[in-house]
Formats: structure tokens, sequence, C-alpha cells
């Protein structure tokens, strides 16, 4: 688990970013150099165990089912299909498997007593496996953990304020909440963002501080560009440059040293030297497969290229040292109620509204 090294304030976290780019690129890459060994980047594969047909709002994401982006819903995958798509991920040399699924949370049921079996099995496939199944009750988090869980995933987005501009159906109380409650099951805590949604500088800065401020501070945080999406809210965004993405991951790196910095969504409009700036500013990790979730990535055999060309190696599972075990549960794992209560702001958002309107419209005409 990574421990809190220093207490970052708002202006530290700004002037970092407004730091003359390679005198940024630079300090990162020292600090990088200190904490990890900079020729390993990890390979990560994300697998969509459950697509579409999501209740949130959120306004970048394409399969929230109010809106009409002509993503098909899927229902849980097998086991086997999931065991034979992580097998494919190991020999293109990943040492993760993500499994996601478009849920608001996960509840007490068939489908979560499957999602188990799933981790149970890529975990004896002697894979890091993480999730990312929306919110979840400490008891959810203990029962994935004794599955054999390395992490779970729940992505902050960006900061408290701008939040609530793009996500109207939870709070960012629930996401902390939720990490807390990954926490409390001894799994490692994966929590980044998404820049380019059309958030301030200072939104950025203050989404680091939050998550330079947990105690201890994520494992791992992904840093992902928002790729917009045809019937969501957010379609008409242009997709940032490589030069905030370059500042972005640098800057996560100075004021979290320890963590895995993940490049994650909106890779393909990277070039490869875009990206090998963001490697040697300290992003330690890739999602390689032609899919992340709903939205392109790159060509695996073009990252084994990238990687060759530019002397990375793919880092091996368990480094980090830390090696979950598939252990039998001895007590009662139940959620209380209490714990699946979520708090909704109840404020709406008009872009939000507006596309859920366009959504059901769409979907008339094409009945
Ligand atoms: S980001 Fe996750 S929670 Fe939000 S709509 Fe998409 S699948 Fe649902």
């Amino acid at each position: 688990m990574v421990a809190n090294k220093k207490v970052w304030t708002l202006e530290e976290v700004h002037e970092l970013y407004n730091t003359p780019l390679l005198e940024l690129v630079y300090r990162a890459a020292t600090v990088h150099r200190q904490h990890h060994n900079p020729r390993e980047v990890q390979i990560s594969t994300l697998v969509s165990i459950k697509t579409g047909g999501c209740p949130e709002d959120c306004a970048y994401c394409p399969q929230a089912a109010r809106y009409a982006t002509g993503v098909e819903n899927n229902d849980l995958l097998s086991v086997e299909t999931v065991r034979s798509a992580a097998m494919q991920a190991q020999a293109i040399g990943a040492s993760r498997l993500c499994m996601g699924a478009a849920w608001r949370n996960v509840k007490d049921d068939e489908d979560f007593d499957h999602v188990v079996e799933l981790v149970k099995t890529v975990r004896e496939l002697d894979m890091e496996v993480c999730c990312t199944l929306g919110m979840l009750s400490e008891n959810q988090a203990k029962r994935l953990a004794k599955a054999g869980l390395y992490a779970y995933n729940h992505n902050l987005d960006t900061s408290e304020e701008y939040y609530d501009d793009i996500i109207s159906t939870r709070s960012y109380d629930d996401r902390l909440k939720t990490l807390s409650n990954v926490r409390k099951a001894n799994l490692t805590v994966c929590s980044g963002g998404i820049i380019g949604m059309g958030e301030s500088v200072e939104d950025r800065c203050k989404m680091l501080l939050t998550l330079a401020g947990l105690s201890p501070q994520p494992d791992s945080v992904p840093i992902n560009a928002l790729v917009a999406v045809e019937g969501t809210p957010m379609e008409h965004l242009k997709p940032i440059g490589i030069w905030e993405m370059v500042r972005m991951v640098a800057v996560t790196r100075i004021v979290m040293p320890d963590t895995v910095v993940r490049l994650s969504a909106g890779r393909t409009e990277m070039s490869q030297e875009g990206q090998a700036l963001c490697f040697l500013a300290g992003a330690g990790s890739i999602f390689a497969g032609d899919k992340l979730l709903t939205t392109p990535n790159p060509d695996a055999y073009e990252d084994m290229d990238m990687f060759k060309e530019l002397g990375l190696i793919p880092k091996k599972p368990f480094t980090d040292g830390f090696v979950p075990q598939i252990e039998e549960i001895n007590e009662d794992l139940s959620s209380n109620p209490d714990d699946l209560r979520w708090s909704r702001p109840g404020h709406t958002i008009e872009a939000n509204v507006q596309y859920t309107k366009l959504g059901k419209e769409k979907r008339k005409a094409q009945e």
C-alpha cells in the first residue's frame, strides 16, 4: 500500500502544473526513477463483462442506458469466455485483467456470485485481477478480496466541484465511500480521472489533490483522455492535445510518487512519440487490446513494436509484493442495507436531461 509522503496544497499542485513542460517532465522522470523501474510498463487488458444498460447519467459514458449511442447491451460473460480472454491477454504480455460491469452498484445477487467466480478463474491463471463494478459495500469488497481480487477501480473522474456538471445520479461522497470500503477489505485502490471533459486546470489540480490526500494514496491512478462518443452529452468535445496529457501524467507522478500512473482511454489519439513522453514522465501502465470497454484502443501488435522500439519491458504480475490468495469465507458477508443506501444529490444537469430526451426520441423513431 502507498503511504502518504507529503501533504500538497492546491497552490503547489497548480505551480507544478504550470511548470515549463520540459522542466516538469524532467522532474517527473527523476521521481519516477527513484520509485519505479522506468523500463517496466504493466500491460493490462480491460474486458467488459456486462455491457450497456447502466442507469447512471455520466455525461461521458456511451453505456448509460438513457443516451442513444448504439452500444449493444450484453449480459454477464460466461466463465469460459472470460478465461479465454484472460489467456489471450497473457499471450500479449498482460499481467493484469480488469473486468468492468456497467452497474450503478453491486447487488448481493446471483450476478455478483458469478463475478466472484470470474475473479477466482482469472486469479487461478496467475494474473492480477481488477474489477470496476460501480459502488460497493465493505462486505462485497471483502468477498472479492477472498476470491483473490488484486485491485478495485472506482474513478473520481474530476474535481468535486466539476463533478456536479457531469453526473447527477450519485455524489462525490458516494465515490469516496466506495474507495474507503475497498481499503477496509485490504484491496489495492485504483482511482483516477478523465481530462478533456471541459474542466479547468484548477479542476484537474483539485482532483489530483483529492487523490493525493487519500491516506494511503491510491496504488494506481488511471489518467484517461475523453473519447467523445456520439449520442452522449459530450459528443461535441474535441480531443485534448498530447501536451495536456503529458502534463497531467507528470503532475500525477510527482504528487503520488509510488502510485502506478496508468495511461488509459484516448491512446488512439496519441502518437507513439507522445506516448513515449508519457512513459518518460512516469506512466507505468497501458491498457492493451482492441477495445477499452466500448471505445477503440491501439492494436496490441503495434504496442509490442512500440515496447521494442522504446526498450520497455512488460511488468510481471505481483511484483509490488501483494499476492492475494483465494480463501474460504467463514463469516456472513451479506451487506447491511444501510451500506447500500447511497446518497443522491437530487440536482439535474441540463445537458444530461437534453440528451436523455434525445435518446428517448431516437429509440422511439427506431421502433
Ligand atoms: S461510467 Fe459507469 S456508472 Fe457511469 S454510466 Fe457508464 S457504466 Fe454507468
